[in-house]
């Protein structure tokens, strides 16, 4: 025996060579100088590589990769637990920008974490990936007044193409009523012509200002709706841009259903927006 182990058949098969373009989501320490990095690829889904000794001086992997960056990812695919071996990360797209301002770059990590919660490992998710992509590239030069707009607009689009996307559809019977509750769990009106199955219902009421201004983000790309936005004139009671009727709502119908849906905790969604909208209004 000479100490190595040719892999046998069934090894080998389960081994596969993988270039993919990547968004980088999370960068968690892994030890002194080696990180696990979990990336949205355009083509296998959201996957997770360990770097082992990117920190170290002399490391090939130095400066290549930290969250919001684009790179060219050459790895090895195993089925282990969703973790692949990286043999190379090449960045496409740093994007600067997001480092020059904290409103970008609060907004930047919490599009990334928000997508690392929904994106399932290793099932593609080309849509989710391009709207990510789209959100990243306008962040930079966003204005400030708009970065939590951008947000809302991106957590919508990805409750549709997570497969989350409410049911807005109105009753036909009441259907030109101006409110009407919204069963959170069920994510759909409903009302005594649609009697839920649930005893009680844990419900909002939504004003029909809020599916409008949903609908028109999903049909709309980032870069209209923001050209939109500095297009309006539109102010809240206190004199802050409100473009669309219907902003406020949609925020909290957003944090409600996303936090029900994806089993996701409230505070980090509150603590961005609730820093983003505190510092347009000290710094509009
Ligand atoms: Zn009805």
């Amino acid at each position: 025996m000479n100490g190595t182990t040719r892999p046998s058949r069934s090894d080998a098969a389960s081994v596969l060579f993988l270039k993919d373009e990547a968004v980088c989501l999370n960068v968690r320490p892994f030890s002194k100088t080696s990180h696990m990095v979990t990336w949205m690829t355009r083509d296998h889904g959201c996957i997770t590589t360990p770097i082992k000794g990117g920190q170290r001086t002399k490391s090939g992997f130095l400066g290549c990769y930290d969250v919001a960056y684009t790179c060219e990812l050459v790895y090895y695919a195993h089925d282990r637990n969703g973790v692949h071996h990286i043999r190379e990360c090449v960045p496409v797209t740093f994007r600067e920008a997001l480092r020059k301002g904290w409103r970008a770059a609060a907004a930047a990590d919490y599009a990334c974490d928000l997508t690392l919660r929904t994106a399932r490992h290793n099932l593609p998710n080309a849509a989710l990936y391009a709207h990510l992509t789209e959100l990243l590239d306008r962040l930079g030069d966003c204005p400030k007044a708009f970065v939590p707009l951008a947000l809302l607009w991106f957590e919508s689009v990805l409750l549709r193409v997570t497969g989350l996307m409410p049911d807005f559809t109105l009753c036909v019977a009441c259907g030109g009523q101006p409110s009407a509750d919204f069963s959170l769990e069920e994510g759909r009106f409903y009302c005594e012509h649609r009697p839920s199955r649930l005893i009680k219902p844990d419900s909002i009421r939504l004003h029909r200002d809020i599916p409008e201004l949903f609908a028109f983000f999903l049909t709309h790309s980032l870069a209209e709706t923001l050209e939109a936005a500095v297009a309006s004139e539109r102010t809240d009671d206190l004199g802050r841009p409100e473009p669309f009727p219907g902003i406020f709502g949609l925020r909290r119908f957003l944090g409600l259903f996303l936090c029900g849906h994806l089993d996701l905790l409230p505070g980090p969604r509150r603590t961005v927006l609730d820093l983003l909208l505190s510092g347009n209004a000290a710094a509009p």
